[in-house]
């Protein structure tokens, strides 16, 4: 999709608050749109966020507050369910980058009852993610260790 009407205007929003973001690469921001509102927004930092590590491969380090998990924080329910999320990546040249969500936040937001992500790619397309039907196997590709935990988990329920 082209960065344009709704996308282009949640976008700018996400791409100011990436600014504020505090390292040189990887300013991630995220804005919670909820019925054509903003109900929250966020963007990344190293604070660490103990709860979300259930969500997350050990492998990969501590979980540490995504830009998504940011804006999803302290937002009840209600808000969250039925939303939409705007996610971008700026890098250190202003410019827009390849903004795809984590896994972890990935089956946080399908938690919360998110129903689609919408993420920069570059300057010009944005892509998207749809929650309702459950987070697609692909997304999982790189991380098998992930998904074999969370069979392990549906199996003990
Ligand atoms: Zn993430």
């Amino acid at each position: 999709m082209s960065i344009e009407g709704k996308n282009r205007r949640f976008m700018n929003i996400a791409k100011r608050i990436a600014q504020e973001s505090g390292g040189p690469d990887y300013k991630h921001g995220a804005v919670l749109v909820r019925g054509g509102q903003v109900v929250n927004y966020s963007h990344n930092c190293l604070r660490p966020v103990n709860w979300a590590n259930r969500f997350r491969n050990h492998q990969c380090g501590h979980a540490t507050q995504h830009a998504e998990l940011g804006a999803i924080l302290g937002i009840s329910r209600k808000k969250t369910t039925g939303s939409t999320i705007y996610v971008a990546r700026i890098g250190s040249d202003g410019h827009f980058r390849l903004s795809k969500p984590c896994p972890m936040c990935l089956q946080i937001m399908e938690h919360v009852g998110i129903k689609r992500v919408v993420y920069t790619v570059n300057d010009e397309h944005v892509a998207e993610i749809k929650l309702t039907q459950g987070i697609d196997e692909e997304h999982f590709n790189y991380m098998p260790a992930l998904r074999s935990a969370k069979r392990k988990e549906k199996r003990n329920e």
